[in-house]
């Protein structure tokens, strides 16, 4: 994709400070971090977002994410680590390019990924799971 930011950061047309490459991923620092650390793995082929995602690729993408894990928390001395894959604006996606975020956590960091909670009745929750076993 030729307008596309992490097609252009993997064929190295924009740099980036790369943690690490093999034929299928790059995985580079997050231009705007929301902690140190924070990384993005991203997949060499342009996939838009998991709605297109194979699963071969996303078994690769999660098999990173493992390998990456413990390295990074023992490297920056981390207490925790966020997962975080974005997909469709109203989910918060601003780069059309799946990528994975890799969010160390550290006590007292900025970091703020929490939601309200909601208590849906029966009802609701049977409502829910039959659309859901309806696809
Ligand atoms: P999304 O909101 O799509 O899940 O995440 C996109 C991420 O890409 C954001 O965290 C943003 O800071 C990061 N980002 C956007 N442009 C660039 C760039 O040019 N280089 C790097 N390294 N990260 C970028
Ligand atoms: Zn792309």
């Amino acid at each position: 994709m030729s307008d596309c930011i992490f097609c252009k950061i993997i064929n190295n047309e924009i740099p980036s400070y790369t943690v690490y490459e093999d034929a299928g991923y790059k995985v580079i620092l997050d231009r705007f971090p929301s902690s140190v650390g924070h990384m993005l793995i991203i997949p060499k082929k342009h996939i838009e977002d998991i709605f297109s995602l194979d699963e071969e690729t996303a078994a690769g993408l999660f098999q990173l994410a493992a390998m990456l894990a413990p390295r990074l928390k023992k490297a920056l001395q981390a207490e925790g680590l966020n997962i975080l894959q974005n997909n469709g604006e109203a989910a918060g996606q601003t780069v059309q390019h799946l990528h994975v975020h890799l969010i160390p956590r550290y006590k007292n960091d900025k970091v703020n990924i929490k939601w309200k909670e909601s208590d849906p009745t029966p009802e609701e929750f049977e409502k829910t799971l039959t659309e859901i076993n309806n696809i």
